[in-house]
């Protein structure tokens, strides 16, 4: 059936409409922040139950407008978990902070696509300016470059695929496979994240070609196994190309000896990268100095905004002194795109695998200059206390016990009540789904040392002391 544009002109939505819909959702977007405290942190919908909610196929006929914003209370509110609930301690909190959420519209409004200096010279150069205005604020090397990926997993994905270069240079064109070359090995923490994992496997060195070091009773890499161990693999006639040294681990927050590693990778040429994604954002508070000890040796590092630097998901910086290298493995330019100010500018495009790339780091920059420096330690700082107080809380009570130490905002504890002889992992299990039912809390687990622990994680902007009381009372009140 042909289209009747007299029922609903083509082109985009009137400009005078668009404005309405603006102020009424400013004012829905305002209102959810001033009643996130309603909500329930955890999602209670049951699986299914969003999808059955919903039409089997898209419209035919146009809807109105306001039936969207309607479906957001009825639909998509209940069916989020409120990662930017105050109460929200699971994995790591983060926070869409409000300066930030604000410039995510403009990113959508301008649409801006940054393959070229020239399709965005404003997203190309902020991009340059904010990085620079972080790397100096977290005190890295000067001359380090960034660039923006969408998360972790990305930019140590791309810090492993430069590694990968600098090892087997001719990589680009040959490839791995069918050629007469020793296995390549890439060494990280038993604890380091599965991000490593999955590079490995992307690169197509093999999930074999991982190999995780023990760690001592701190949860820290023992460096004097990753030098035993790339000792007995170049014996053994592999490859050793890269240690992923972890400043921060997911589970217990544990730091790597970051300038032991440095020695280790020095000494054998190995790519040295970091994996702050979480606590990096601390090397920005002075009394933190010496997790930064190694930085400067270190070839790359990520960090990710998006988890402790109050920026909306996602939006996550890979900094390394080696940016060369990452053009080198992936800079291609086909006739098309070809631009006659190539040799004067930076093209985003040529620094990594994506070709076009939104305009992130404008919600970086409303953090960095809405907040300011000394508004970010603060805040940074509050939350390092906040968890210094928890962690104080299940030290003083003889039911419970720490299971690691809390060099950031993140708390590993679990209960063992004095007496009890049951299986303590279920125990465990079940507080932390009564406590998370509860709708006011939500927290996550891990193992350590064999056993689940609980997880607290500080992060999230709006995170007061009350809330963490009423994490405690919920929990103390279920054994
Ligand atoms: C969260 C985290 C990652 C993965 O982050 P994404 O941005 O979700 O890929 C990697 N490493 C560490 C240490 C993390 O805490």
């Amino acid at each position: 059936m042909a289209y009747d544009p007299s029922r609903a002109p083509l082109g985009d939505m009137p400009v005078a409409e668009f404005r309405e819909h603006a102020h009424t959702l400013a004012d829905w977007a305002a209102g959810y922040f001033e009643q996130i405290e309603t909500q329930a942190v955890l999602s209670q919908v049951r699986p299914g139950e969003i999808r059955s909610a919903l039409p089997a196929h898209a419209p035919e006929l146009p809807e109105p407008f306001a039936d969207l914003i309607a479906d957001l209370d009825r639909l998509v509110v209940p069916g989020a978990t409120h990662w930017n609930h105050p109460g929200f301690f699971a994995y790591f909190a983060i926070t869409g902070s409000a300066p930030a959420v604000l410039m995510d519209l403009v990113s959508s409004t301008l649409n801006q696509q940054a393959m070229l200096w020239r399709t965005s010279p404003v997203a190309t150069e902020l991009e340059e300016v904010t990085l620079r205005w972080l790397a100096q604020l977290m005190h890295l090397p000067q001359g380090i470059e960034g660039v923006i990926y969408d998360t972790a997993s990305i930019s140590t994905l791309h810090a492993l695929a430069a590694a990968r270069e600098v090892a087997v240079p001719d990589v680009r064109t040959l490839g791995l496979a069918g050629r007469n070359l020793p296995q390549l090995r890439v060494y990280c923490s038993e604890h380091a994240h599965s991000s490593v994992d999955k590079a490995v496997i992307a690169l197509g060195l093999g999930h074999q070609s991982l190999r995780r070091i023990p760690a001592d009773a701190q949860f820290r890499m023992r460096t004097g196994l990753l030098a035993a161990a790339v000792n007995e693999d170049r014996d053994a006639g592999l490859l050793p190309i890269a240690v992923v040294a972890s400043v921060g681990t997911t589970s217990s927050t544990s730091v790597d000896d970051v300038a032991a590693v440095a020695d280790v990778c020095a000494r054998e040429k190995m790519w040295l990268h970091v994996d702050a994604a979480y606590a990096g954002v601390m090397a920005m508070v002075p009394e933190f100095e010496w997790m930064r000890a190694g930085f400067d040796r270190a070839d790359s590092l990520v960090v990710n905004p998006h988890k402790w630097l109050f920026t909306p998901f996602d939006l996550s910086v890979l900094f390394t002194r080696r940016m060369d290298v990452i053009r080198q493995a992936f800079s291609l330019t086909p006739e098309y795109l070809k631009t006659t100010e190539a040799n004067t500018v930076k093209n985003l495009m040529d620094t990594g695998i994506q070709l076009g790339r939104r305009f992130r780091s404008l919600k970086l920059w409303a953090v960095l200059r809405y907040f300011g420096a000394e508004g970010i330690r603060a805040r940074l700082r509050e939350h390092v206390r906040l968890a210094q107080l928890f962690a104080s809380w299940v030290d003083a009570d003889p039911d419970w016990e720490r299971a690691a130490p809390v060099p950031f905002s993140v708390v590993c504890f679990r209960a063992a009540p004095r007496g009890y002889s049951g299986d303590l992992d279920a125990l465990n299990q079940r507080i932390l789904e009564t406590v998370n039912k509860s709708g006011d809390v939500f927290l996550s687990h891990t193992a350590l040392d064999g056993h689940i622990v609980l997880r607290l994680a500080v992060g999230n902007i709006r995170t007061e002391e009350r809330h963490l009381r009423r994490a405690w009372e919920l929990l103390t009140s279920d054994i």
